[in-house]
Parts: C-alpha cells; sequence; structure tokens
C-alpha cells in the first residue's frame, strides 16, 4: 500500500494520538490489557464466516472451526448443554441484544417487550426495527428493574406472552436484575414457564458473573432463554464484537436457506467477521478459568478501592454487588471532560477494567473529583 507522505503523516499523527489515549476509558468498559499480535498475519485474507458455522460453507476461508470451540466455551459458562444451545460471534452487545428479541418476537408475534428504565438505548432501536410493542418499567435506586411496577404493566395489559428484556449488569450503575424474582412473581400470576421469555443483556457483568464466587442468577440453568456478552468490554478486543446464545429450539425456527453458499443462515447480518471469531477464540484459550478469575477479583478489588477511597472523603460514592462499576455523584464539566467519564443526570461512573495493575489513573481522577466536589459544597455552603 503506498500512501502519499502528507497522507503518511497523517496516518502517523493518528498512531500517535492512539498511543496517547490507550487507557483513557476510565469511564467505559473497555478493557485494553489484551495482545493479540500473533494473529496480524491474519489481515492478509478476507475470512468471512457467512451462515452457520455448524454447517458445511462452500465459501473456504471461514473460522467456523474456531467460532465452534468459542461458542462451546459460551455454552459453558452461561450453562446450557452445547447440543441444546445455538449462538455467534456478532458484531457487539447490540446484536445479540437484537438477535435474543428477534428469536422472542418469533415465539411470541404479538407480546410486549418489557424492560427498565436503565436499560441499554439499544432497546429502543431494536424494539422499533423488529416493530414490538414495548413497555419501559420503573427501576429501583440502583438501577435494577422494579419487580413490583413489572407485574402490574404485565397484569394490567392481561399480558400472555412477556418478553423480559433483562440487564445483568446495566450500563449506567452495573444492576443486575433479579431474574429469580421474575420468575417468582410471573409463576404467582398464573404465566408458565412456557409461556414468557428472557433475555439477558450481559454485555459488560456476562464476563464477570461466571467468575465470581457468589454471582447473582444470570444463566440458562437460572432461566434465561438467551444472552448476550460484548467481546470489546470485559474480555477486551481492537474490533468491537460480541457472543450470543440462545436456545437451539428457537433458533431453527428462523433459519433460512443460501443456496449461493450452500449453508443456512440464522444469523443478522450476511457477511460475518471472521477475525473477530479468532481474537475470541484466542482470548478464551490464552487463560484459564483461574487466570481469568484472578484478572476479575483485581477489577473488583479496585472497584472497592475507589468507594473506598470516595467515602473516607465523603462522597457518596457506591456500587452493586459484583459489580466493576463505581457510581458516584456527577463533578463539573471540565473534570468529567478531562477524565473522558460517562454521566447520566446527576451520576458519574467509574469502571475499573483489568488495564488498571495500579490505583494510578484511578486515584489521579477520584482526587480531582474530591476536590472538586469539596470545593462545590463549600461554595454552596456560603450562600
Ligand atoms: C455496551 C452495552 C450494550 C451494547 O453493546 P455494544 O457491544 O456496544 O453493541 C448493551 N447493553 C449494555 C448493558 C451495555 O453496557
Amino acid at each position: 500500500m503506498i500512501l502519499s507522505p502528507t497522507d503518511q503523516d497523517r496516518i502517523e499523527g493518528f498512531w500517535n494520538y492512539c498511543l496517547k489515549h490507550q487507557y483513557f476509558n476510565i469511564g467505559y468498559p473497555e478493557s485494553a490489557d489484551f495482545d493479540y499480535s500473533a494473529l496480524y498475519r491474519f489481515f492478509k485474507f478476507s475470512i468471512n464466516n457467512c451462515g452457520d458455522w455448524k454447517d458445511y460453507s462452500n465459501y473456504a476461508l471461514n473460522s467456523f472451526d474456531f467460532e465452534k470451540d468459542v461458542m462451546q466455551y459460551f455454552a459453558e459458562i452461561f450453562q446450557i448443554p452445547f447440543e441444546e444451545s445455538w449462538g455467534y460471534v456478532t458484531n457487539g452487545g447490540t446484536e445479540g441484544n437484537m438477535f435474543g428479541c428477534y428469536l422472542a418476537r418469533e415465539l411470541f408475534p404479538d407480546a410486549t417487550l418489557y424492560y427498565s428504565r436503565d436499560t441499554h438505548y439499544s432497546v429502543v432501536k431494536i424494539a422499533k426495527l423488529l416493530q414490538m410493542k414495548a413497555c419501559v418499567i420503573e427501576s429501583l435506586d440502583n438501577g435494577e428493574i422494579n419487580v413490583d411496577d413489572l407485574i402490574n404493566k404485565i397484569q394490567s395489559h392481561q399480558e400472555k406472552h412477556p418478553i423480559i428484556f433483562a440487564n445483568i449488569g446495566t450500563t449506567m450503575t452495573g444492576a443486575i436484575d433479579d431474574i429469580e424474582l421474575i420468575q417468582k412473581r410471573l409463576k404467582q400470576i398464573g404465566i408458565q414457564r412456557r409461556d414468557y421469555y428472557i433475555h439477558a443483556d450481559a454485555a459488560l457483568s456476562g464476563m464477570i458473573l461466571p467468575f465470581v464466587d457468589h454471582p447473582q442468577a444470570f444463566s440458562f440453568a437460572d432461566g434465561v432463554d438467551s444472552i448476550c456478552v460484548s467481546g470489546h468490554k470485559m474480555i477486551g478486543s481492537p474490533i468491537p464484537c460480541g457472543i450470543v446464545v440462545a436456545k437451539r429450539q428457537n433458533v431453527d425456527r428462523i433459519a433460512v436457506d443460501v443456496d449461493y453458499i450452500s449453508t443456512r443462515d440464522q444469523t443478522i447480518s450476511g457477511s460475518r467477521n471472521g477475525h473477530t471469531v479468532l481474537l475470541m477464540w484466542a482470548a478464551i484459550r490464552s487463560q484459564s478459568f483461574l487466570q481469568r478469575k484472578q484478572r476479575i477479583q483485581h477489577c473488583l478489588k479496585m472497584a472497592e478501592y475507589a468507594v473506598g477511597r470516595f467515602q473516607a472523603a465523603g462522597v457518596h460514592a457506591w456500587r452493586n454487588l459484583n459489580s466493576i462499576t463505581v457510581v458516584f455523584p456527577c463533578p463539573s464539566e471540565h473534570v468529567w471532560k478531562k477524565h473522558y467519564l460517562a454521566t447520566s443526570g446527576n451520576m458519574a461512573h467509574l469502571i475499573t477494567t483489568a488495564h488498571h495493575q495500579d490505583s494510578q489513573k484511578i486515584d489521579s481522577l477520584i482526587d480531582d473529583v474530591i476536590f472538586n466536589l469539596q470545593g462545590e459544597s463549600k461554595r454552596s455552603a456560603c450562600f
């Protein structure tokens, strides 16, 4: 590839920009502690996983064998027998959410999609695209769905087949909807197990809960019908991607035959990224269960540390159980811009992803926030 000197300068500039910002993302859940350099040589090839990894494809340059391994791994950690499951490597959490909702809608075409106020914005797009009726449920203060409100709304709609979009780690506070309680309450109002669908949006926490000692309910064994996780969040990836796992019997309903590549397709995209499959494969193969557990424990400890530091300075910071998302009052704009914090209303958060080996970056943020908020309260005390 030959670039003009001006373009070379430009790309060099962008390289330096990326180097400078590679660990900028304390407000976002992207882990940056990955090294996929062993796979760079595959960027020579136009790898394409169009269709189903389980079938033969006439497009020879696919990484289906690796995708099968990836799906086997996720079936195991999400607690479903591999033969009863089907899923694939997606373009990210949003596509996984869409796939789950699509399966649910095919199962219950007239049903309403219920989700809490704290749900990721992708759900709104998905409901529109799939032309599903949608109903927003109130959240509790910690970001969890308010199950009383959910049950009331299901009852007042006389809903026969509720589709529940459950958060396994909300974007803003890392809250986990109580799917055990939801199912207990559905049973109490006479809705049988076969008459509802639960999709679990586990974009971030899907790669945390399988590795902690006391996880909240989140898996197929706990009653979900599909679950998705982002590959570029907790796992870490230079290219956005994700994994979705569903029950095979529900997937069979949506398959279409494609004579052009002589395979079946039940995914949302046509051509699919074969490189991210290799990235996810290398990620799961290069760390043992124990190593992954230790990495997550480190992140959780850092989150605990951050809460402790804030609280010691009188700042009201908190986090949900098994969450690496630390919530605190939103500081002034110059502080949240300086640290690239994600904010929502009067809340901000930091996320203790795995590349924060020591507390240096976290401390500098906490120092700024404490200084800023204490200044604010002194100023307001003057009036
Ligand atoms: C990030 C996120 C998503 C969307 O995932 P993408 O990989 O960005 O498409 C969905 N739900 C939650 C809770 C998220 O945090």
